[in-house]
Formats: C-alpha cells, sequence, structure tokens
C-alpha cells in the first residue's frame, strides 16, 4: 500500500472493521469522526510529515469530541509520512484512558425502550453494540461482526442497517 494520506485513513479504518468516511459523505465540516461502522471507537487519523504535540493532542481531543455515542472510545492514530506502520502511535487523552481501561465500573440498569416489542424486559444492562442505546436481551438479537465476534444489536438497528 502506498504511503499516503489516504492510504493510512483507509489501512486504520479497516483495522477497526470499518471503512473511511471520506468526504463524499459530505459531512467533513460538521465535525464527524474519520471513521465509519466502528463500533465501540471514535476515531481521529493524522497522517503528517511533522507531527507536532499541538497537532496530536488536537486530533485526540477531536475524536472524543466527535463520538457518535457516549459507549465510544475516542482515540487519535498518527502516523509520521515515510516511517513504517508499527511506528504509527495511538493517542488516548489521560482522562478517557482512566475512565475506559482504569475505572471500568459496574454498568447501572438502564431502560430499554424498544416498546414495540411486547417481550420487552424493560430495564437492562446490555446495550447495542450498534448504536450503543439500552436494549434488554429480549430486544436483541446476536450478529457476527467481522472483527468482534459474537455480539448484541438491538432490533431497531437490525431493521435499519441489517434488513433482517
Ligand atoms: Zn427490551
Ligand atoms: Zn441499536
Amino acid at each position: 500500500m502506498s504511503d499516503s494520506w489516504k492510504s493510512f485513513e483507509q489501512q486504520i479504518c479497516k483495522d477497526f472493521g470499518g471503512k473511511r468516511r471520506g468526504a463524499d459523505y459530505g459531512d467533513k465540516e460538521g465535525g464527524k469522526n474519520d471513521c465509519i461502522q466502528t463500533p465501540g471507537w471514535s476515531i481521529e487519523i493524522k497522517f503528517l510529515a511533522s507531527p507536532t504535540w499541538k497537532v496530536m493532542l488536537d486530533n485526540a481531543k477531536n475524536a472524543v469530541d466527535r463520538k457518535e455515542n457516549k459507549h465510544e472510545i475516542g482515540i487519535g492514530v498518527v502516523k509520521k509520512k515515510g516511517t513504517p506502520m508499527s511506528d504509527a502511535l495511538v493517542i488516548i487523552p489521560y482522562n478517557e484512558f482512566l475512565e475506559y481501561f482504569v475505572h471500568s465500573k459496574e454498568k447501572e440498569a438502564e431502560n430499554c425502550d424498544i416498546s414495540w416489542n411486547n417481550t420487552c424486559m424493560g430495564t437492562t444492562k446490555e446495550e447495542c453494540y450498534a448504536c450503543g442505546l439500552p436494549a434488554c436481551v429480549n430486544c436483541t438479537i446476536s450478529i457476527e461482526w467481522f472483527h468482534f465476534g459474537i455480539q448484541r444489536v438491538c432490533k431497531r438497528c437490525v431493521s435499519e442497517h441489517y434488513g433482517k
């Protein structure tokens, strides 16, 4: 793969099971993160001749600010042009790291509100792997994800995105 900004973005999004959002989606200016279909991750990518502290910091903070739901972990991925892929860095703001990797707290029960399902259990500690919203066992089905194995997805997401 060529050592370019675009191929680097493609590679990173693919490694996380998704794709580049790309300019063709027309929402770059709307402050969206760089990859789509990477559930659980908000990813901002930089490919630069000389990455500076400020650029790397802003990139990682943007990843946190641009989460599509509260269950995503914001990470910046930075590569210096002309260096191997193995030297690319994942940058996670300290508070983000603490919250997701150190203080992983017991999840409180939340409401499943997929009310059109009359077998809905109401409260749940489960969540949909696609949208991150609370969804009980009865309102989810298990789907095999490319990189993430078997995960629960809510029936709302299934009917919207998976045509089942
Ligand atoms: Zn439910
Ligand atoms: Zn869902």
